[in-house]
């Protein structure tokens, strides 16, 4: 089985998560995490529907706005301030918008825009957003599709793809922004059984390549090949990390051995 190299400790750090705390009204959600991945690193991010996972991306690229704590991407750290009714929110929104060109985000429902074809969807950002000339983003876009396998569908609008596909194509159109950084959310759980395989190899591939990804997902077996780390959330906090052949195979914790029971 393919295995991921371990963290190279003198690698940069791409993303650093610092005592990050997320409340909703009296719930708290995020309650003091901290984490880091170096470029070529692989976090997996493992735990029970409501532990936070995907709160803790959303916090990453701040579609959520901590509490309290830092989030630092590249060595940029986001400004934040209290706002007058006391909540925290971004200092600068437009460090904001900058720093999220550097990050791919991609969930578990495609979010493909369904009145664009594939190709229009991957082209979208880089020229709107980053100015590329339209020539070049067309250029990049197939090559992005036809690594991901889907070439043949770049006129195809997102109705007319497998579930699969469709998620390939989020996939390509994350890329096509040239991020720092890939967050995946649970990228297979809304597809059927038989299509997941083909949008985890389409992961594994990128993992392989050496891109910097944060993936929340309950495939285990999967987890155990990409990640560098698994991070286990339980209840907002991390209940146990390491490398995926302890964390996965021998965890120190019984809430870990519990889950995996549940998920292998
Ligand atoms: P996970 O991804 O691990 O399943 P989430 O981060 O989605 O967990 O959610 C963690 C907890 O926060 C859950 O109890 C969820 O109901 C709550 N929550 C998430 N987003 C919001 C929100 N926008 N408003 C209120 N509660 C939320
Ligand atoms: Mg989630």
């Amino acid at each position: 089985m393919h295995r991921h190299p371990p963290t190279n400790p003198n690698a940069p750090e791409a993303v650093l998560v610092e005592n990050v705390h997320k409340r909703f009204g009296p719930l708290e959600v995020l309650k003091g995490v901290s984490l880091t991945a170096r470029e070529g690193d692989v976090i997996t991010l493992i735990g029970s529907s409501g532990s936070g996972k995907s709160t803790l991306l959303r916090c990453i690229n701040m579609l959520e706005v901590p509490d309290e704590g830092r989030i630092v991407i590249g060595g940029e750290a986001i400004g934040l301030k209290k706002a007058r009714g006391g909540q925290t929110v971004p200092a600068d929104s437009r460090q904001v918008d900058r720093i999220r060109t550097r990050l791919g985000m991609v969930f578990q429902s495609f979010n493909l825009w369904t009145h664009m074809t594939i190709l229009e969807n991957v082209i979208e950002a880089p020229v709107h957003v980053l100015g590329v000339p339209k020539a070049e983003a067309v250029d990049r876009a197939r090559k992005l599709l036809d690594k991901v396998g889907i070439l043949a569908k770049a006129e195809s609008y997102p109705v007319q793809l497998s579930g699969g596909q469709q998620q390939r194509a989020a996939i390509a159109r994350a890329l096509a922004m040239q991020p720092k950084v890939m967050l995946f959310d649970e990228p297979t759980s809304a597809l059927d059984p038989e299509l997941v395989g083909e949008v985890l190899l389409v992961i594994r591939q990128l993992a392989e390549e050496g891109n910097t990804m944060i993936l929340v997902t309950h495939e285990m077996g999967f987890a155990r090949e990409v990640a560098s780390e698994v991070v286990f959330l339980h209840q907002g906090r991390i209940e146990e990390r390491g490398p995926p052949d302890r964390v996965l195979v021998n965890p120190e914790t019984d809430r870990v051995r519990q889950f995996l029971s549940r998920h292998l």
